[in-house]
Order: C-alpha cells, then sequence, then structure tokens
C-alpha cells in the first residue's frame, strides 16, 4: 500500500499575527515552506499539499465557550470594542494583543488541523498529515493563553469523537512550555491520553505540567507530565523519550498518534532554558514515526507550535516532514534559502548547515560534572516514575 504525506498549508496562515514586536512571527512559516520546497520535499510522488478550510463556529463550539467565541469575534471586527473587558478573555497588550482579523486567522488554524485529522482518519492512502501552523496548546475554554487564542487541537481531537465516538488519541507534546490547555480540555476523559514533555513549570510558563497532575475521575492516569530541568541535553532527552514513548503508546494502544510539534527547546531559544540541538529532532521523529506505525494503527496527526528562532523552525520541520515521508536529507541548506534568511533575518546568525550536531549542553555538562550527575540522576527518576506508575496505571484499565 502506498504511504502517503499530507501537507496543510496556505499563505493565510500569516494572517495569524500579533504584530511586529511579538515572538511569534509567522514569518517561520513562510521560511519553513521555502526550505521545504527548495529541499525538493513539496515534490515528493508521496507527498499532497492540502489547502486548509475555515473551522465553522459550531466546531469551535465544541471546545470554547460562545460567550468567548462571539468576544473574540466582535474584537476581531473592531478591536478597540469598548463594551468587552478583554483581560477577563486573556485577551488584550502582553501575550494576546487584539488584532483585526484575528478570528478568521484562528478559526482557520482550528481548520487546518481539522482538514489534517479528517485526512488521516479517512483517506486510506494518507498515513501523516501535518499542520506547521496549528499547536495552539496553551488556549482554554474562556480564554487566551500564551499565544493561543483558540485551541486547534482540542477542536481537532473533538472534531475526530464525531467520526468516532469512543476513538482513542495519545496527543504527544514535546513543545517546551507544558501542554496546559489540551491537558486540562481532557483531564477525565479516559479515551485522550495526555503526555507533555516540558522545561518544568518551575521556571517557566504556564508553571503547570508537574508529575503529580495525573488526570481525574474516569480520566485518572491519562494524562502523563515529564517536567525537564533546564538545560536538558539532547542525550539526557533522547533516553526519557525512546525509553518512555514506544512503551506508553503500546500500553495505551490509541486509534491515532496527534503530536505537538513545538520546537522551542532549541539551546538558543529567546524564551526558554534547555539545551537541544537541531539534530534531537531526527531522532525524536524517527521515534514518533515508528510508534505511530506499530503501536498507533499507523495513523499520525502532526501540528506545530513554539519556536521563536525563525533560523531554527524551519529547519526543525522540515527534517520532520523528511522522516515523514522516509527522505534522507544531507546535512547542507541551498544556497538560495541561505540568502533568503539573510535577508529576511538580518539579526540571527545565518546557519549553513541543516542540523547542528554541536550540542552545547552536552558540552557545558562535560566541564561541570557534578551537575551532569544530578541531571542524569533526575532524568533515570523520570524512567522510573514511567516503568513504576505512569505503565501500570495504563495497563490497570
Ligand atoms: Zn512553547
Amino acid at each position: 500500500m502506498v504511504e502517503k504525506v499530507a501537507l496543510i498549508y496556505t499563505d493565510k496562515y500569516q494572517n495569524y499575527n500579533f504584530g511586529p514586536r511579538h515572538p511569534l512571527r509567522p514569518l517561520r512559516l513562510k521560511l519553513t515552506y521555502s526550505l521545504m520546497e527548495k529541499l525538493n520535499l513539496l515534490n515528493h510522488n508521496l507527498l499532497e499539499t492540502i489547502e486548509p478550510r475555515m473551522a465553522a463556529k459550531e466546531e469551535i463550539e465544541r471546545v470554547h465557550s460562545t460567550e468567548y467565541i462571539d468576544v473574540v469575534s466582535k474584537l476581531s471586527e473592531n478591536p478597540l470594542d469598548r463594551e468587552i473587558q478583554p483581560y477577563i478573555y486573556g485577551l488584550g497588550p502582553g501575550d494576546n494583543p487584539i488584532f483585526k482579523g484575528m478570528y478568521g486567522a484562528s478559526a482557520l488554524v482550528c481548520g487546518a488541523s481539522i482538514t489534517a485529522a479528517n485526512l488521516v482518519w479517512k483517506e486510506n492512502d494518507i498515513q501523516i498529515a501535518f499542520n506547521p501552523a496549528g499547536g495552539l496548546h496553551h488556549a482554554l475554554r474562556d480564554k487566551a493563553s500564551g499565544f493561543c487564542i483558540f485551541n486547534d487541537i482540542a477542536v481537532a481531537i473533538q472534531h475526530l469523537k464525531t467520526l468516532k465516538k469512543d476513538v482513542k488519541i495519545a496527543y504527544l507534546d514535546i513543545d517546551c512550555h507544558h501542554g496546559d490547555g489540551v491537558q486540562w480540555l481532557f483531564y477525565d476523559d479516559p479515551n485522550v491520553l495526555t503526555i507533555s514533555f516540558h522545561e518544568s513549570g518551575k521556571f517557566l510558563f504556564p508553571g503547570t505540567g508537574n508529575t503529580n497532575e495525573v488526570g481525574e475521575g474516569r480520566g485518572k492516569g491519562y494524562a502523563i507530565n515529564f517536567p525537564l530541568l533546564p538545560g536538558t541535553s539532547n542525550k539526557m532527552f533522547l533516553k526519557l523519550f525512546r525509553y518512555c514513548i514506544p512503551r506508553l503508546l503500546e500500553a495505551f494502544a490509541p486509534d491515532v498518534l496527534f503530536t505537538q510539534l513545538g520546537v522551542d527547546m532549541h539551546f538558543n531559544d529567546p524564551l526558554t532554558q534547555m539545551g537541544l540541538s537541531i539534530s534531537v529532532y531526527r531522532d525524536v521523529a524517527q521515534t514518533m514515526r515508528t510508534t505511530a506505525r506499530d503501536y498507533c494503527q499507523n495513523r499520525w496527526i502532526a501540528v506545530g507550535g513554539g519556536g521563536y528562532l525563525m533560523t531554527v523552525v524551519p529547519r526543525a520541520w522540515t527534517i520532520f516532514l523528511s522522516r515523514m515521508l522516509g527522505v534522507e536529507l544531507k546535512n547542507q541548506l541551498p544556497q538560495s534559502w541561505i540568502d533568503e534568511v539573510k535577508e529576511l533575518v538580518p539579526y540571527e546568525e545565518t546557519p549553513y548547515l541543516l542540523w547542528d550536531r554541536n550540542d552545547k549542553a552536552e558540552l557545558q555538562l562535560l566541564s561541570h560534572p557534578e551537575i551532569a550527575k544530578k541531571m542524569i540522576d533526575y532524568n533515570k527518576e523520570l524512567r522510573m516514575l514511567c516503568e513504576e506508575k505512569y505503565l501500570p496505571e495504563l495497563m490497570r484499565k
């Protein structure tokens, strides 16, 4: 059987734009698409590029309250509407500034994740679909949070539930920030397993994602968190990830894997303090691909997420797409893309390689053996927690 990959993309993604001084810049999507194109991934015979549609209000209402949706809609038309107190809904100066057209831009991201979910669920020859504009995992029922207005992931999960009522979904989030919105929205749901790897909430927004957040009611045991220490390196991350993910997903046996591919654990990311380099994503993507094949009915829905370096995000997501397609890319960048980056992102260091094996965190740890030992011990504790607590909870059911 032919196994195809769908990339959900449109230039209209550029409309999800909080303004020039906001860290979440839609330029990263444009540069991602451009790199994929220049590396000939977009004309690969197994790839289909699909235009997304906007989500209907009824589809967004499966996750968000009508009151909140109406507020977003009104402010979208008139950002200065004096009848509304936007900060009650998490909107306004700061993380989630109001902008004209924000309803349409957010509904499009939701629609794109629904499109991805639909393709993977319904089209027999499409096993994987990737919406790089998605991954807005912080948005809550009545509230915008952390650059996220509508939670496209939750909207797409609810959409899958309309296609099959008791569908089992494994949600795996590798964004540096805890996937709080998705976790809380499905906290009592035993059919949605949420797994989040993130920088510990002791050090980073949103502050949640502790190991004692395990779900409630019938959903107890179906929320899993791996809070990581700042400076965690490729080696440590991979050891934990490769150990836990196949085991957890085998035990849960979902109908589909849903991943949030935030790449803000990169060591240079301006918003976080982690130590991963781009090369880690080659291995992470490979583990996801194999695990989706072996334990998730060979269905994989992927969305983007955080990542605040315009030169890092495109390279990382291009690596993800290449692994989805089974294409082995060389560690080099097309000159035309390097030139484009030089022109559009002159304030970031120009990259010359697709990935970077020079892991800063690993080098730092070599010169601080006592810190390295602490971190290795902590990581081991997380693996034990998976083995002795998370796994038995899942197997019990
Ligand atoms: Zn993030």
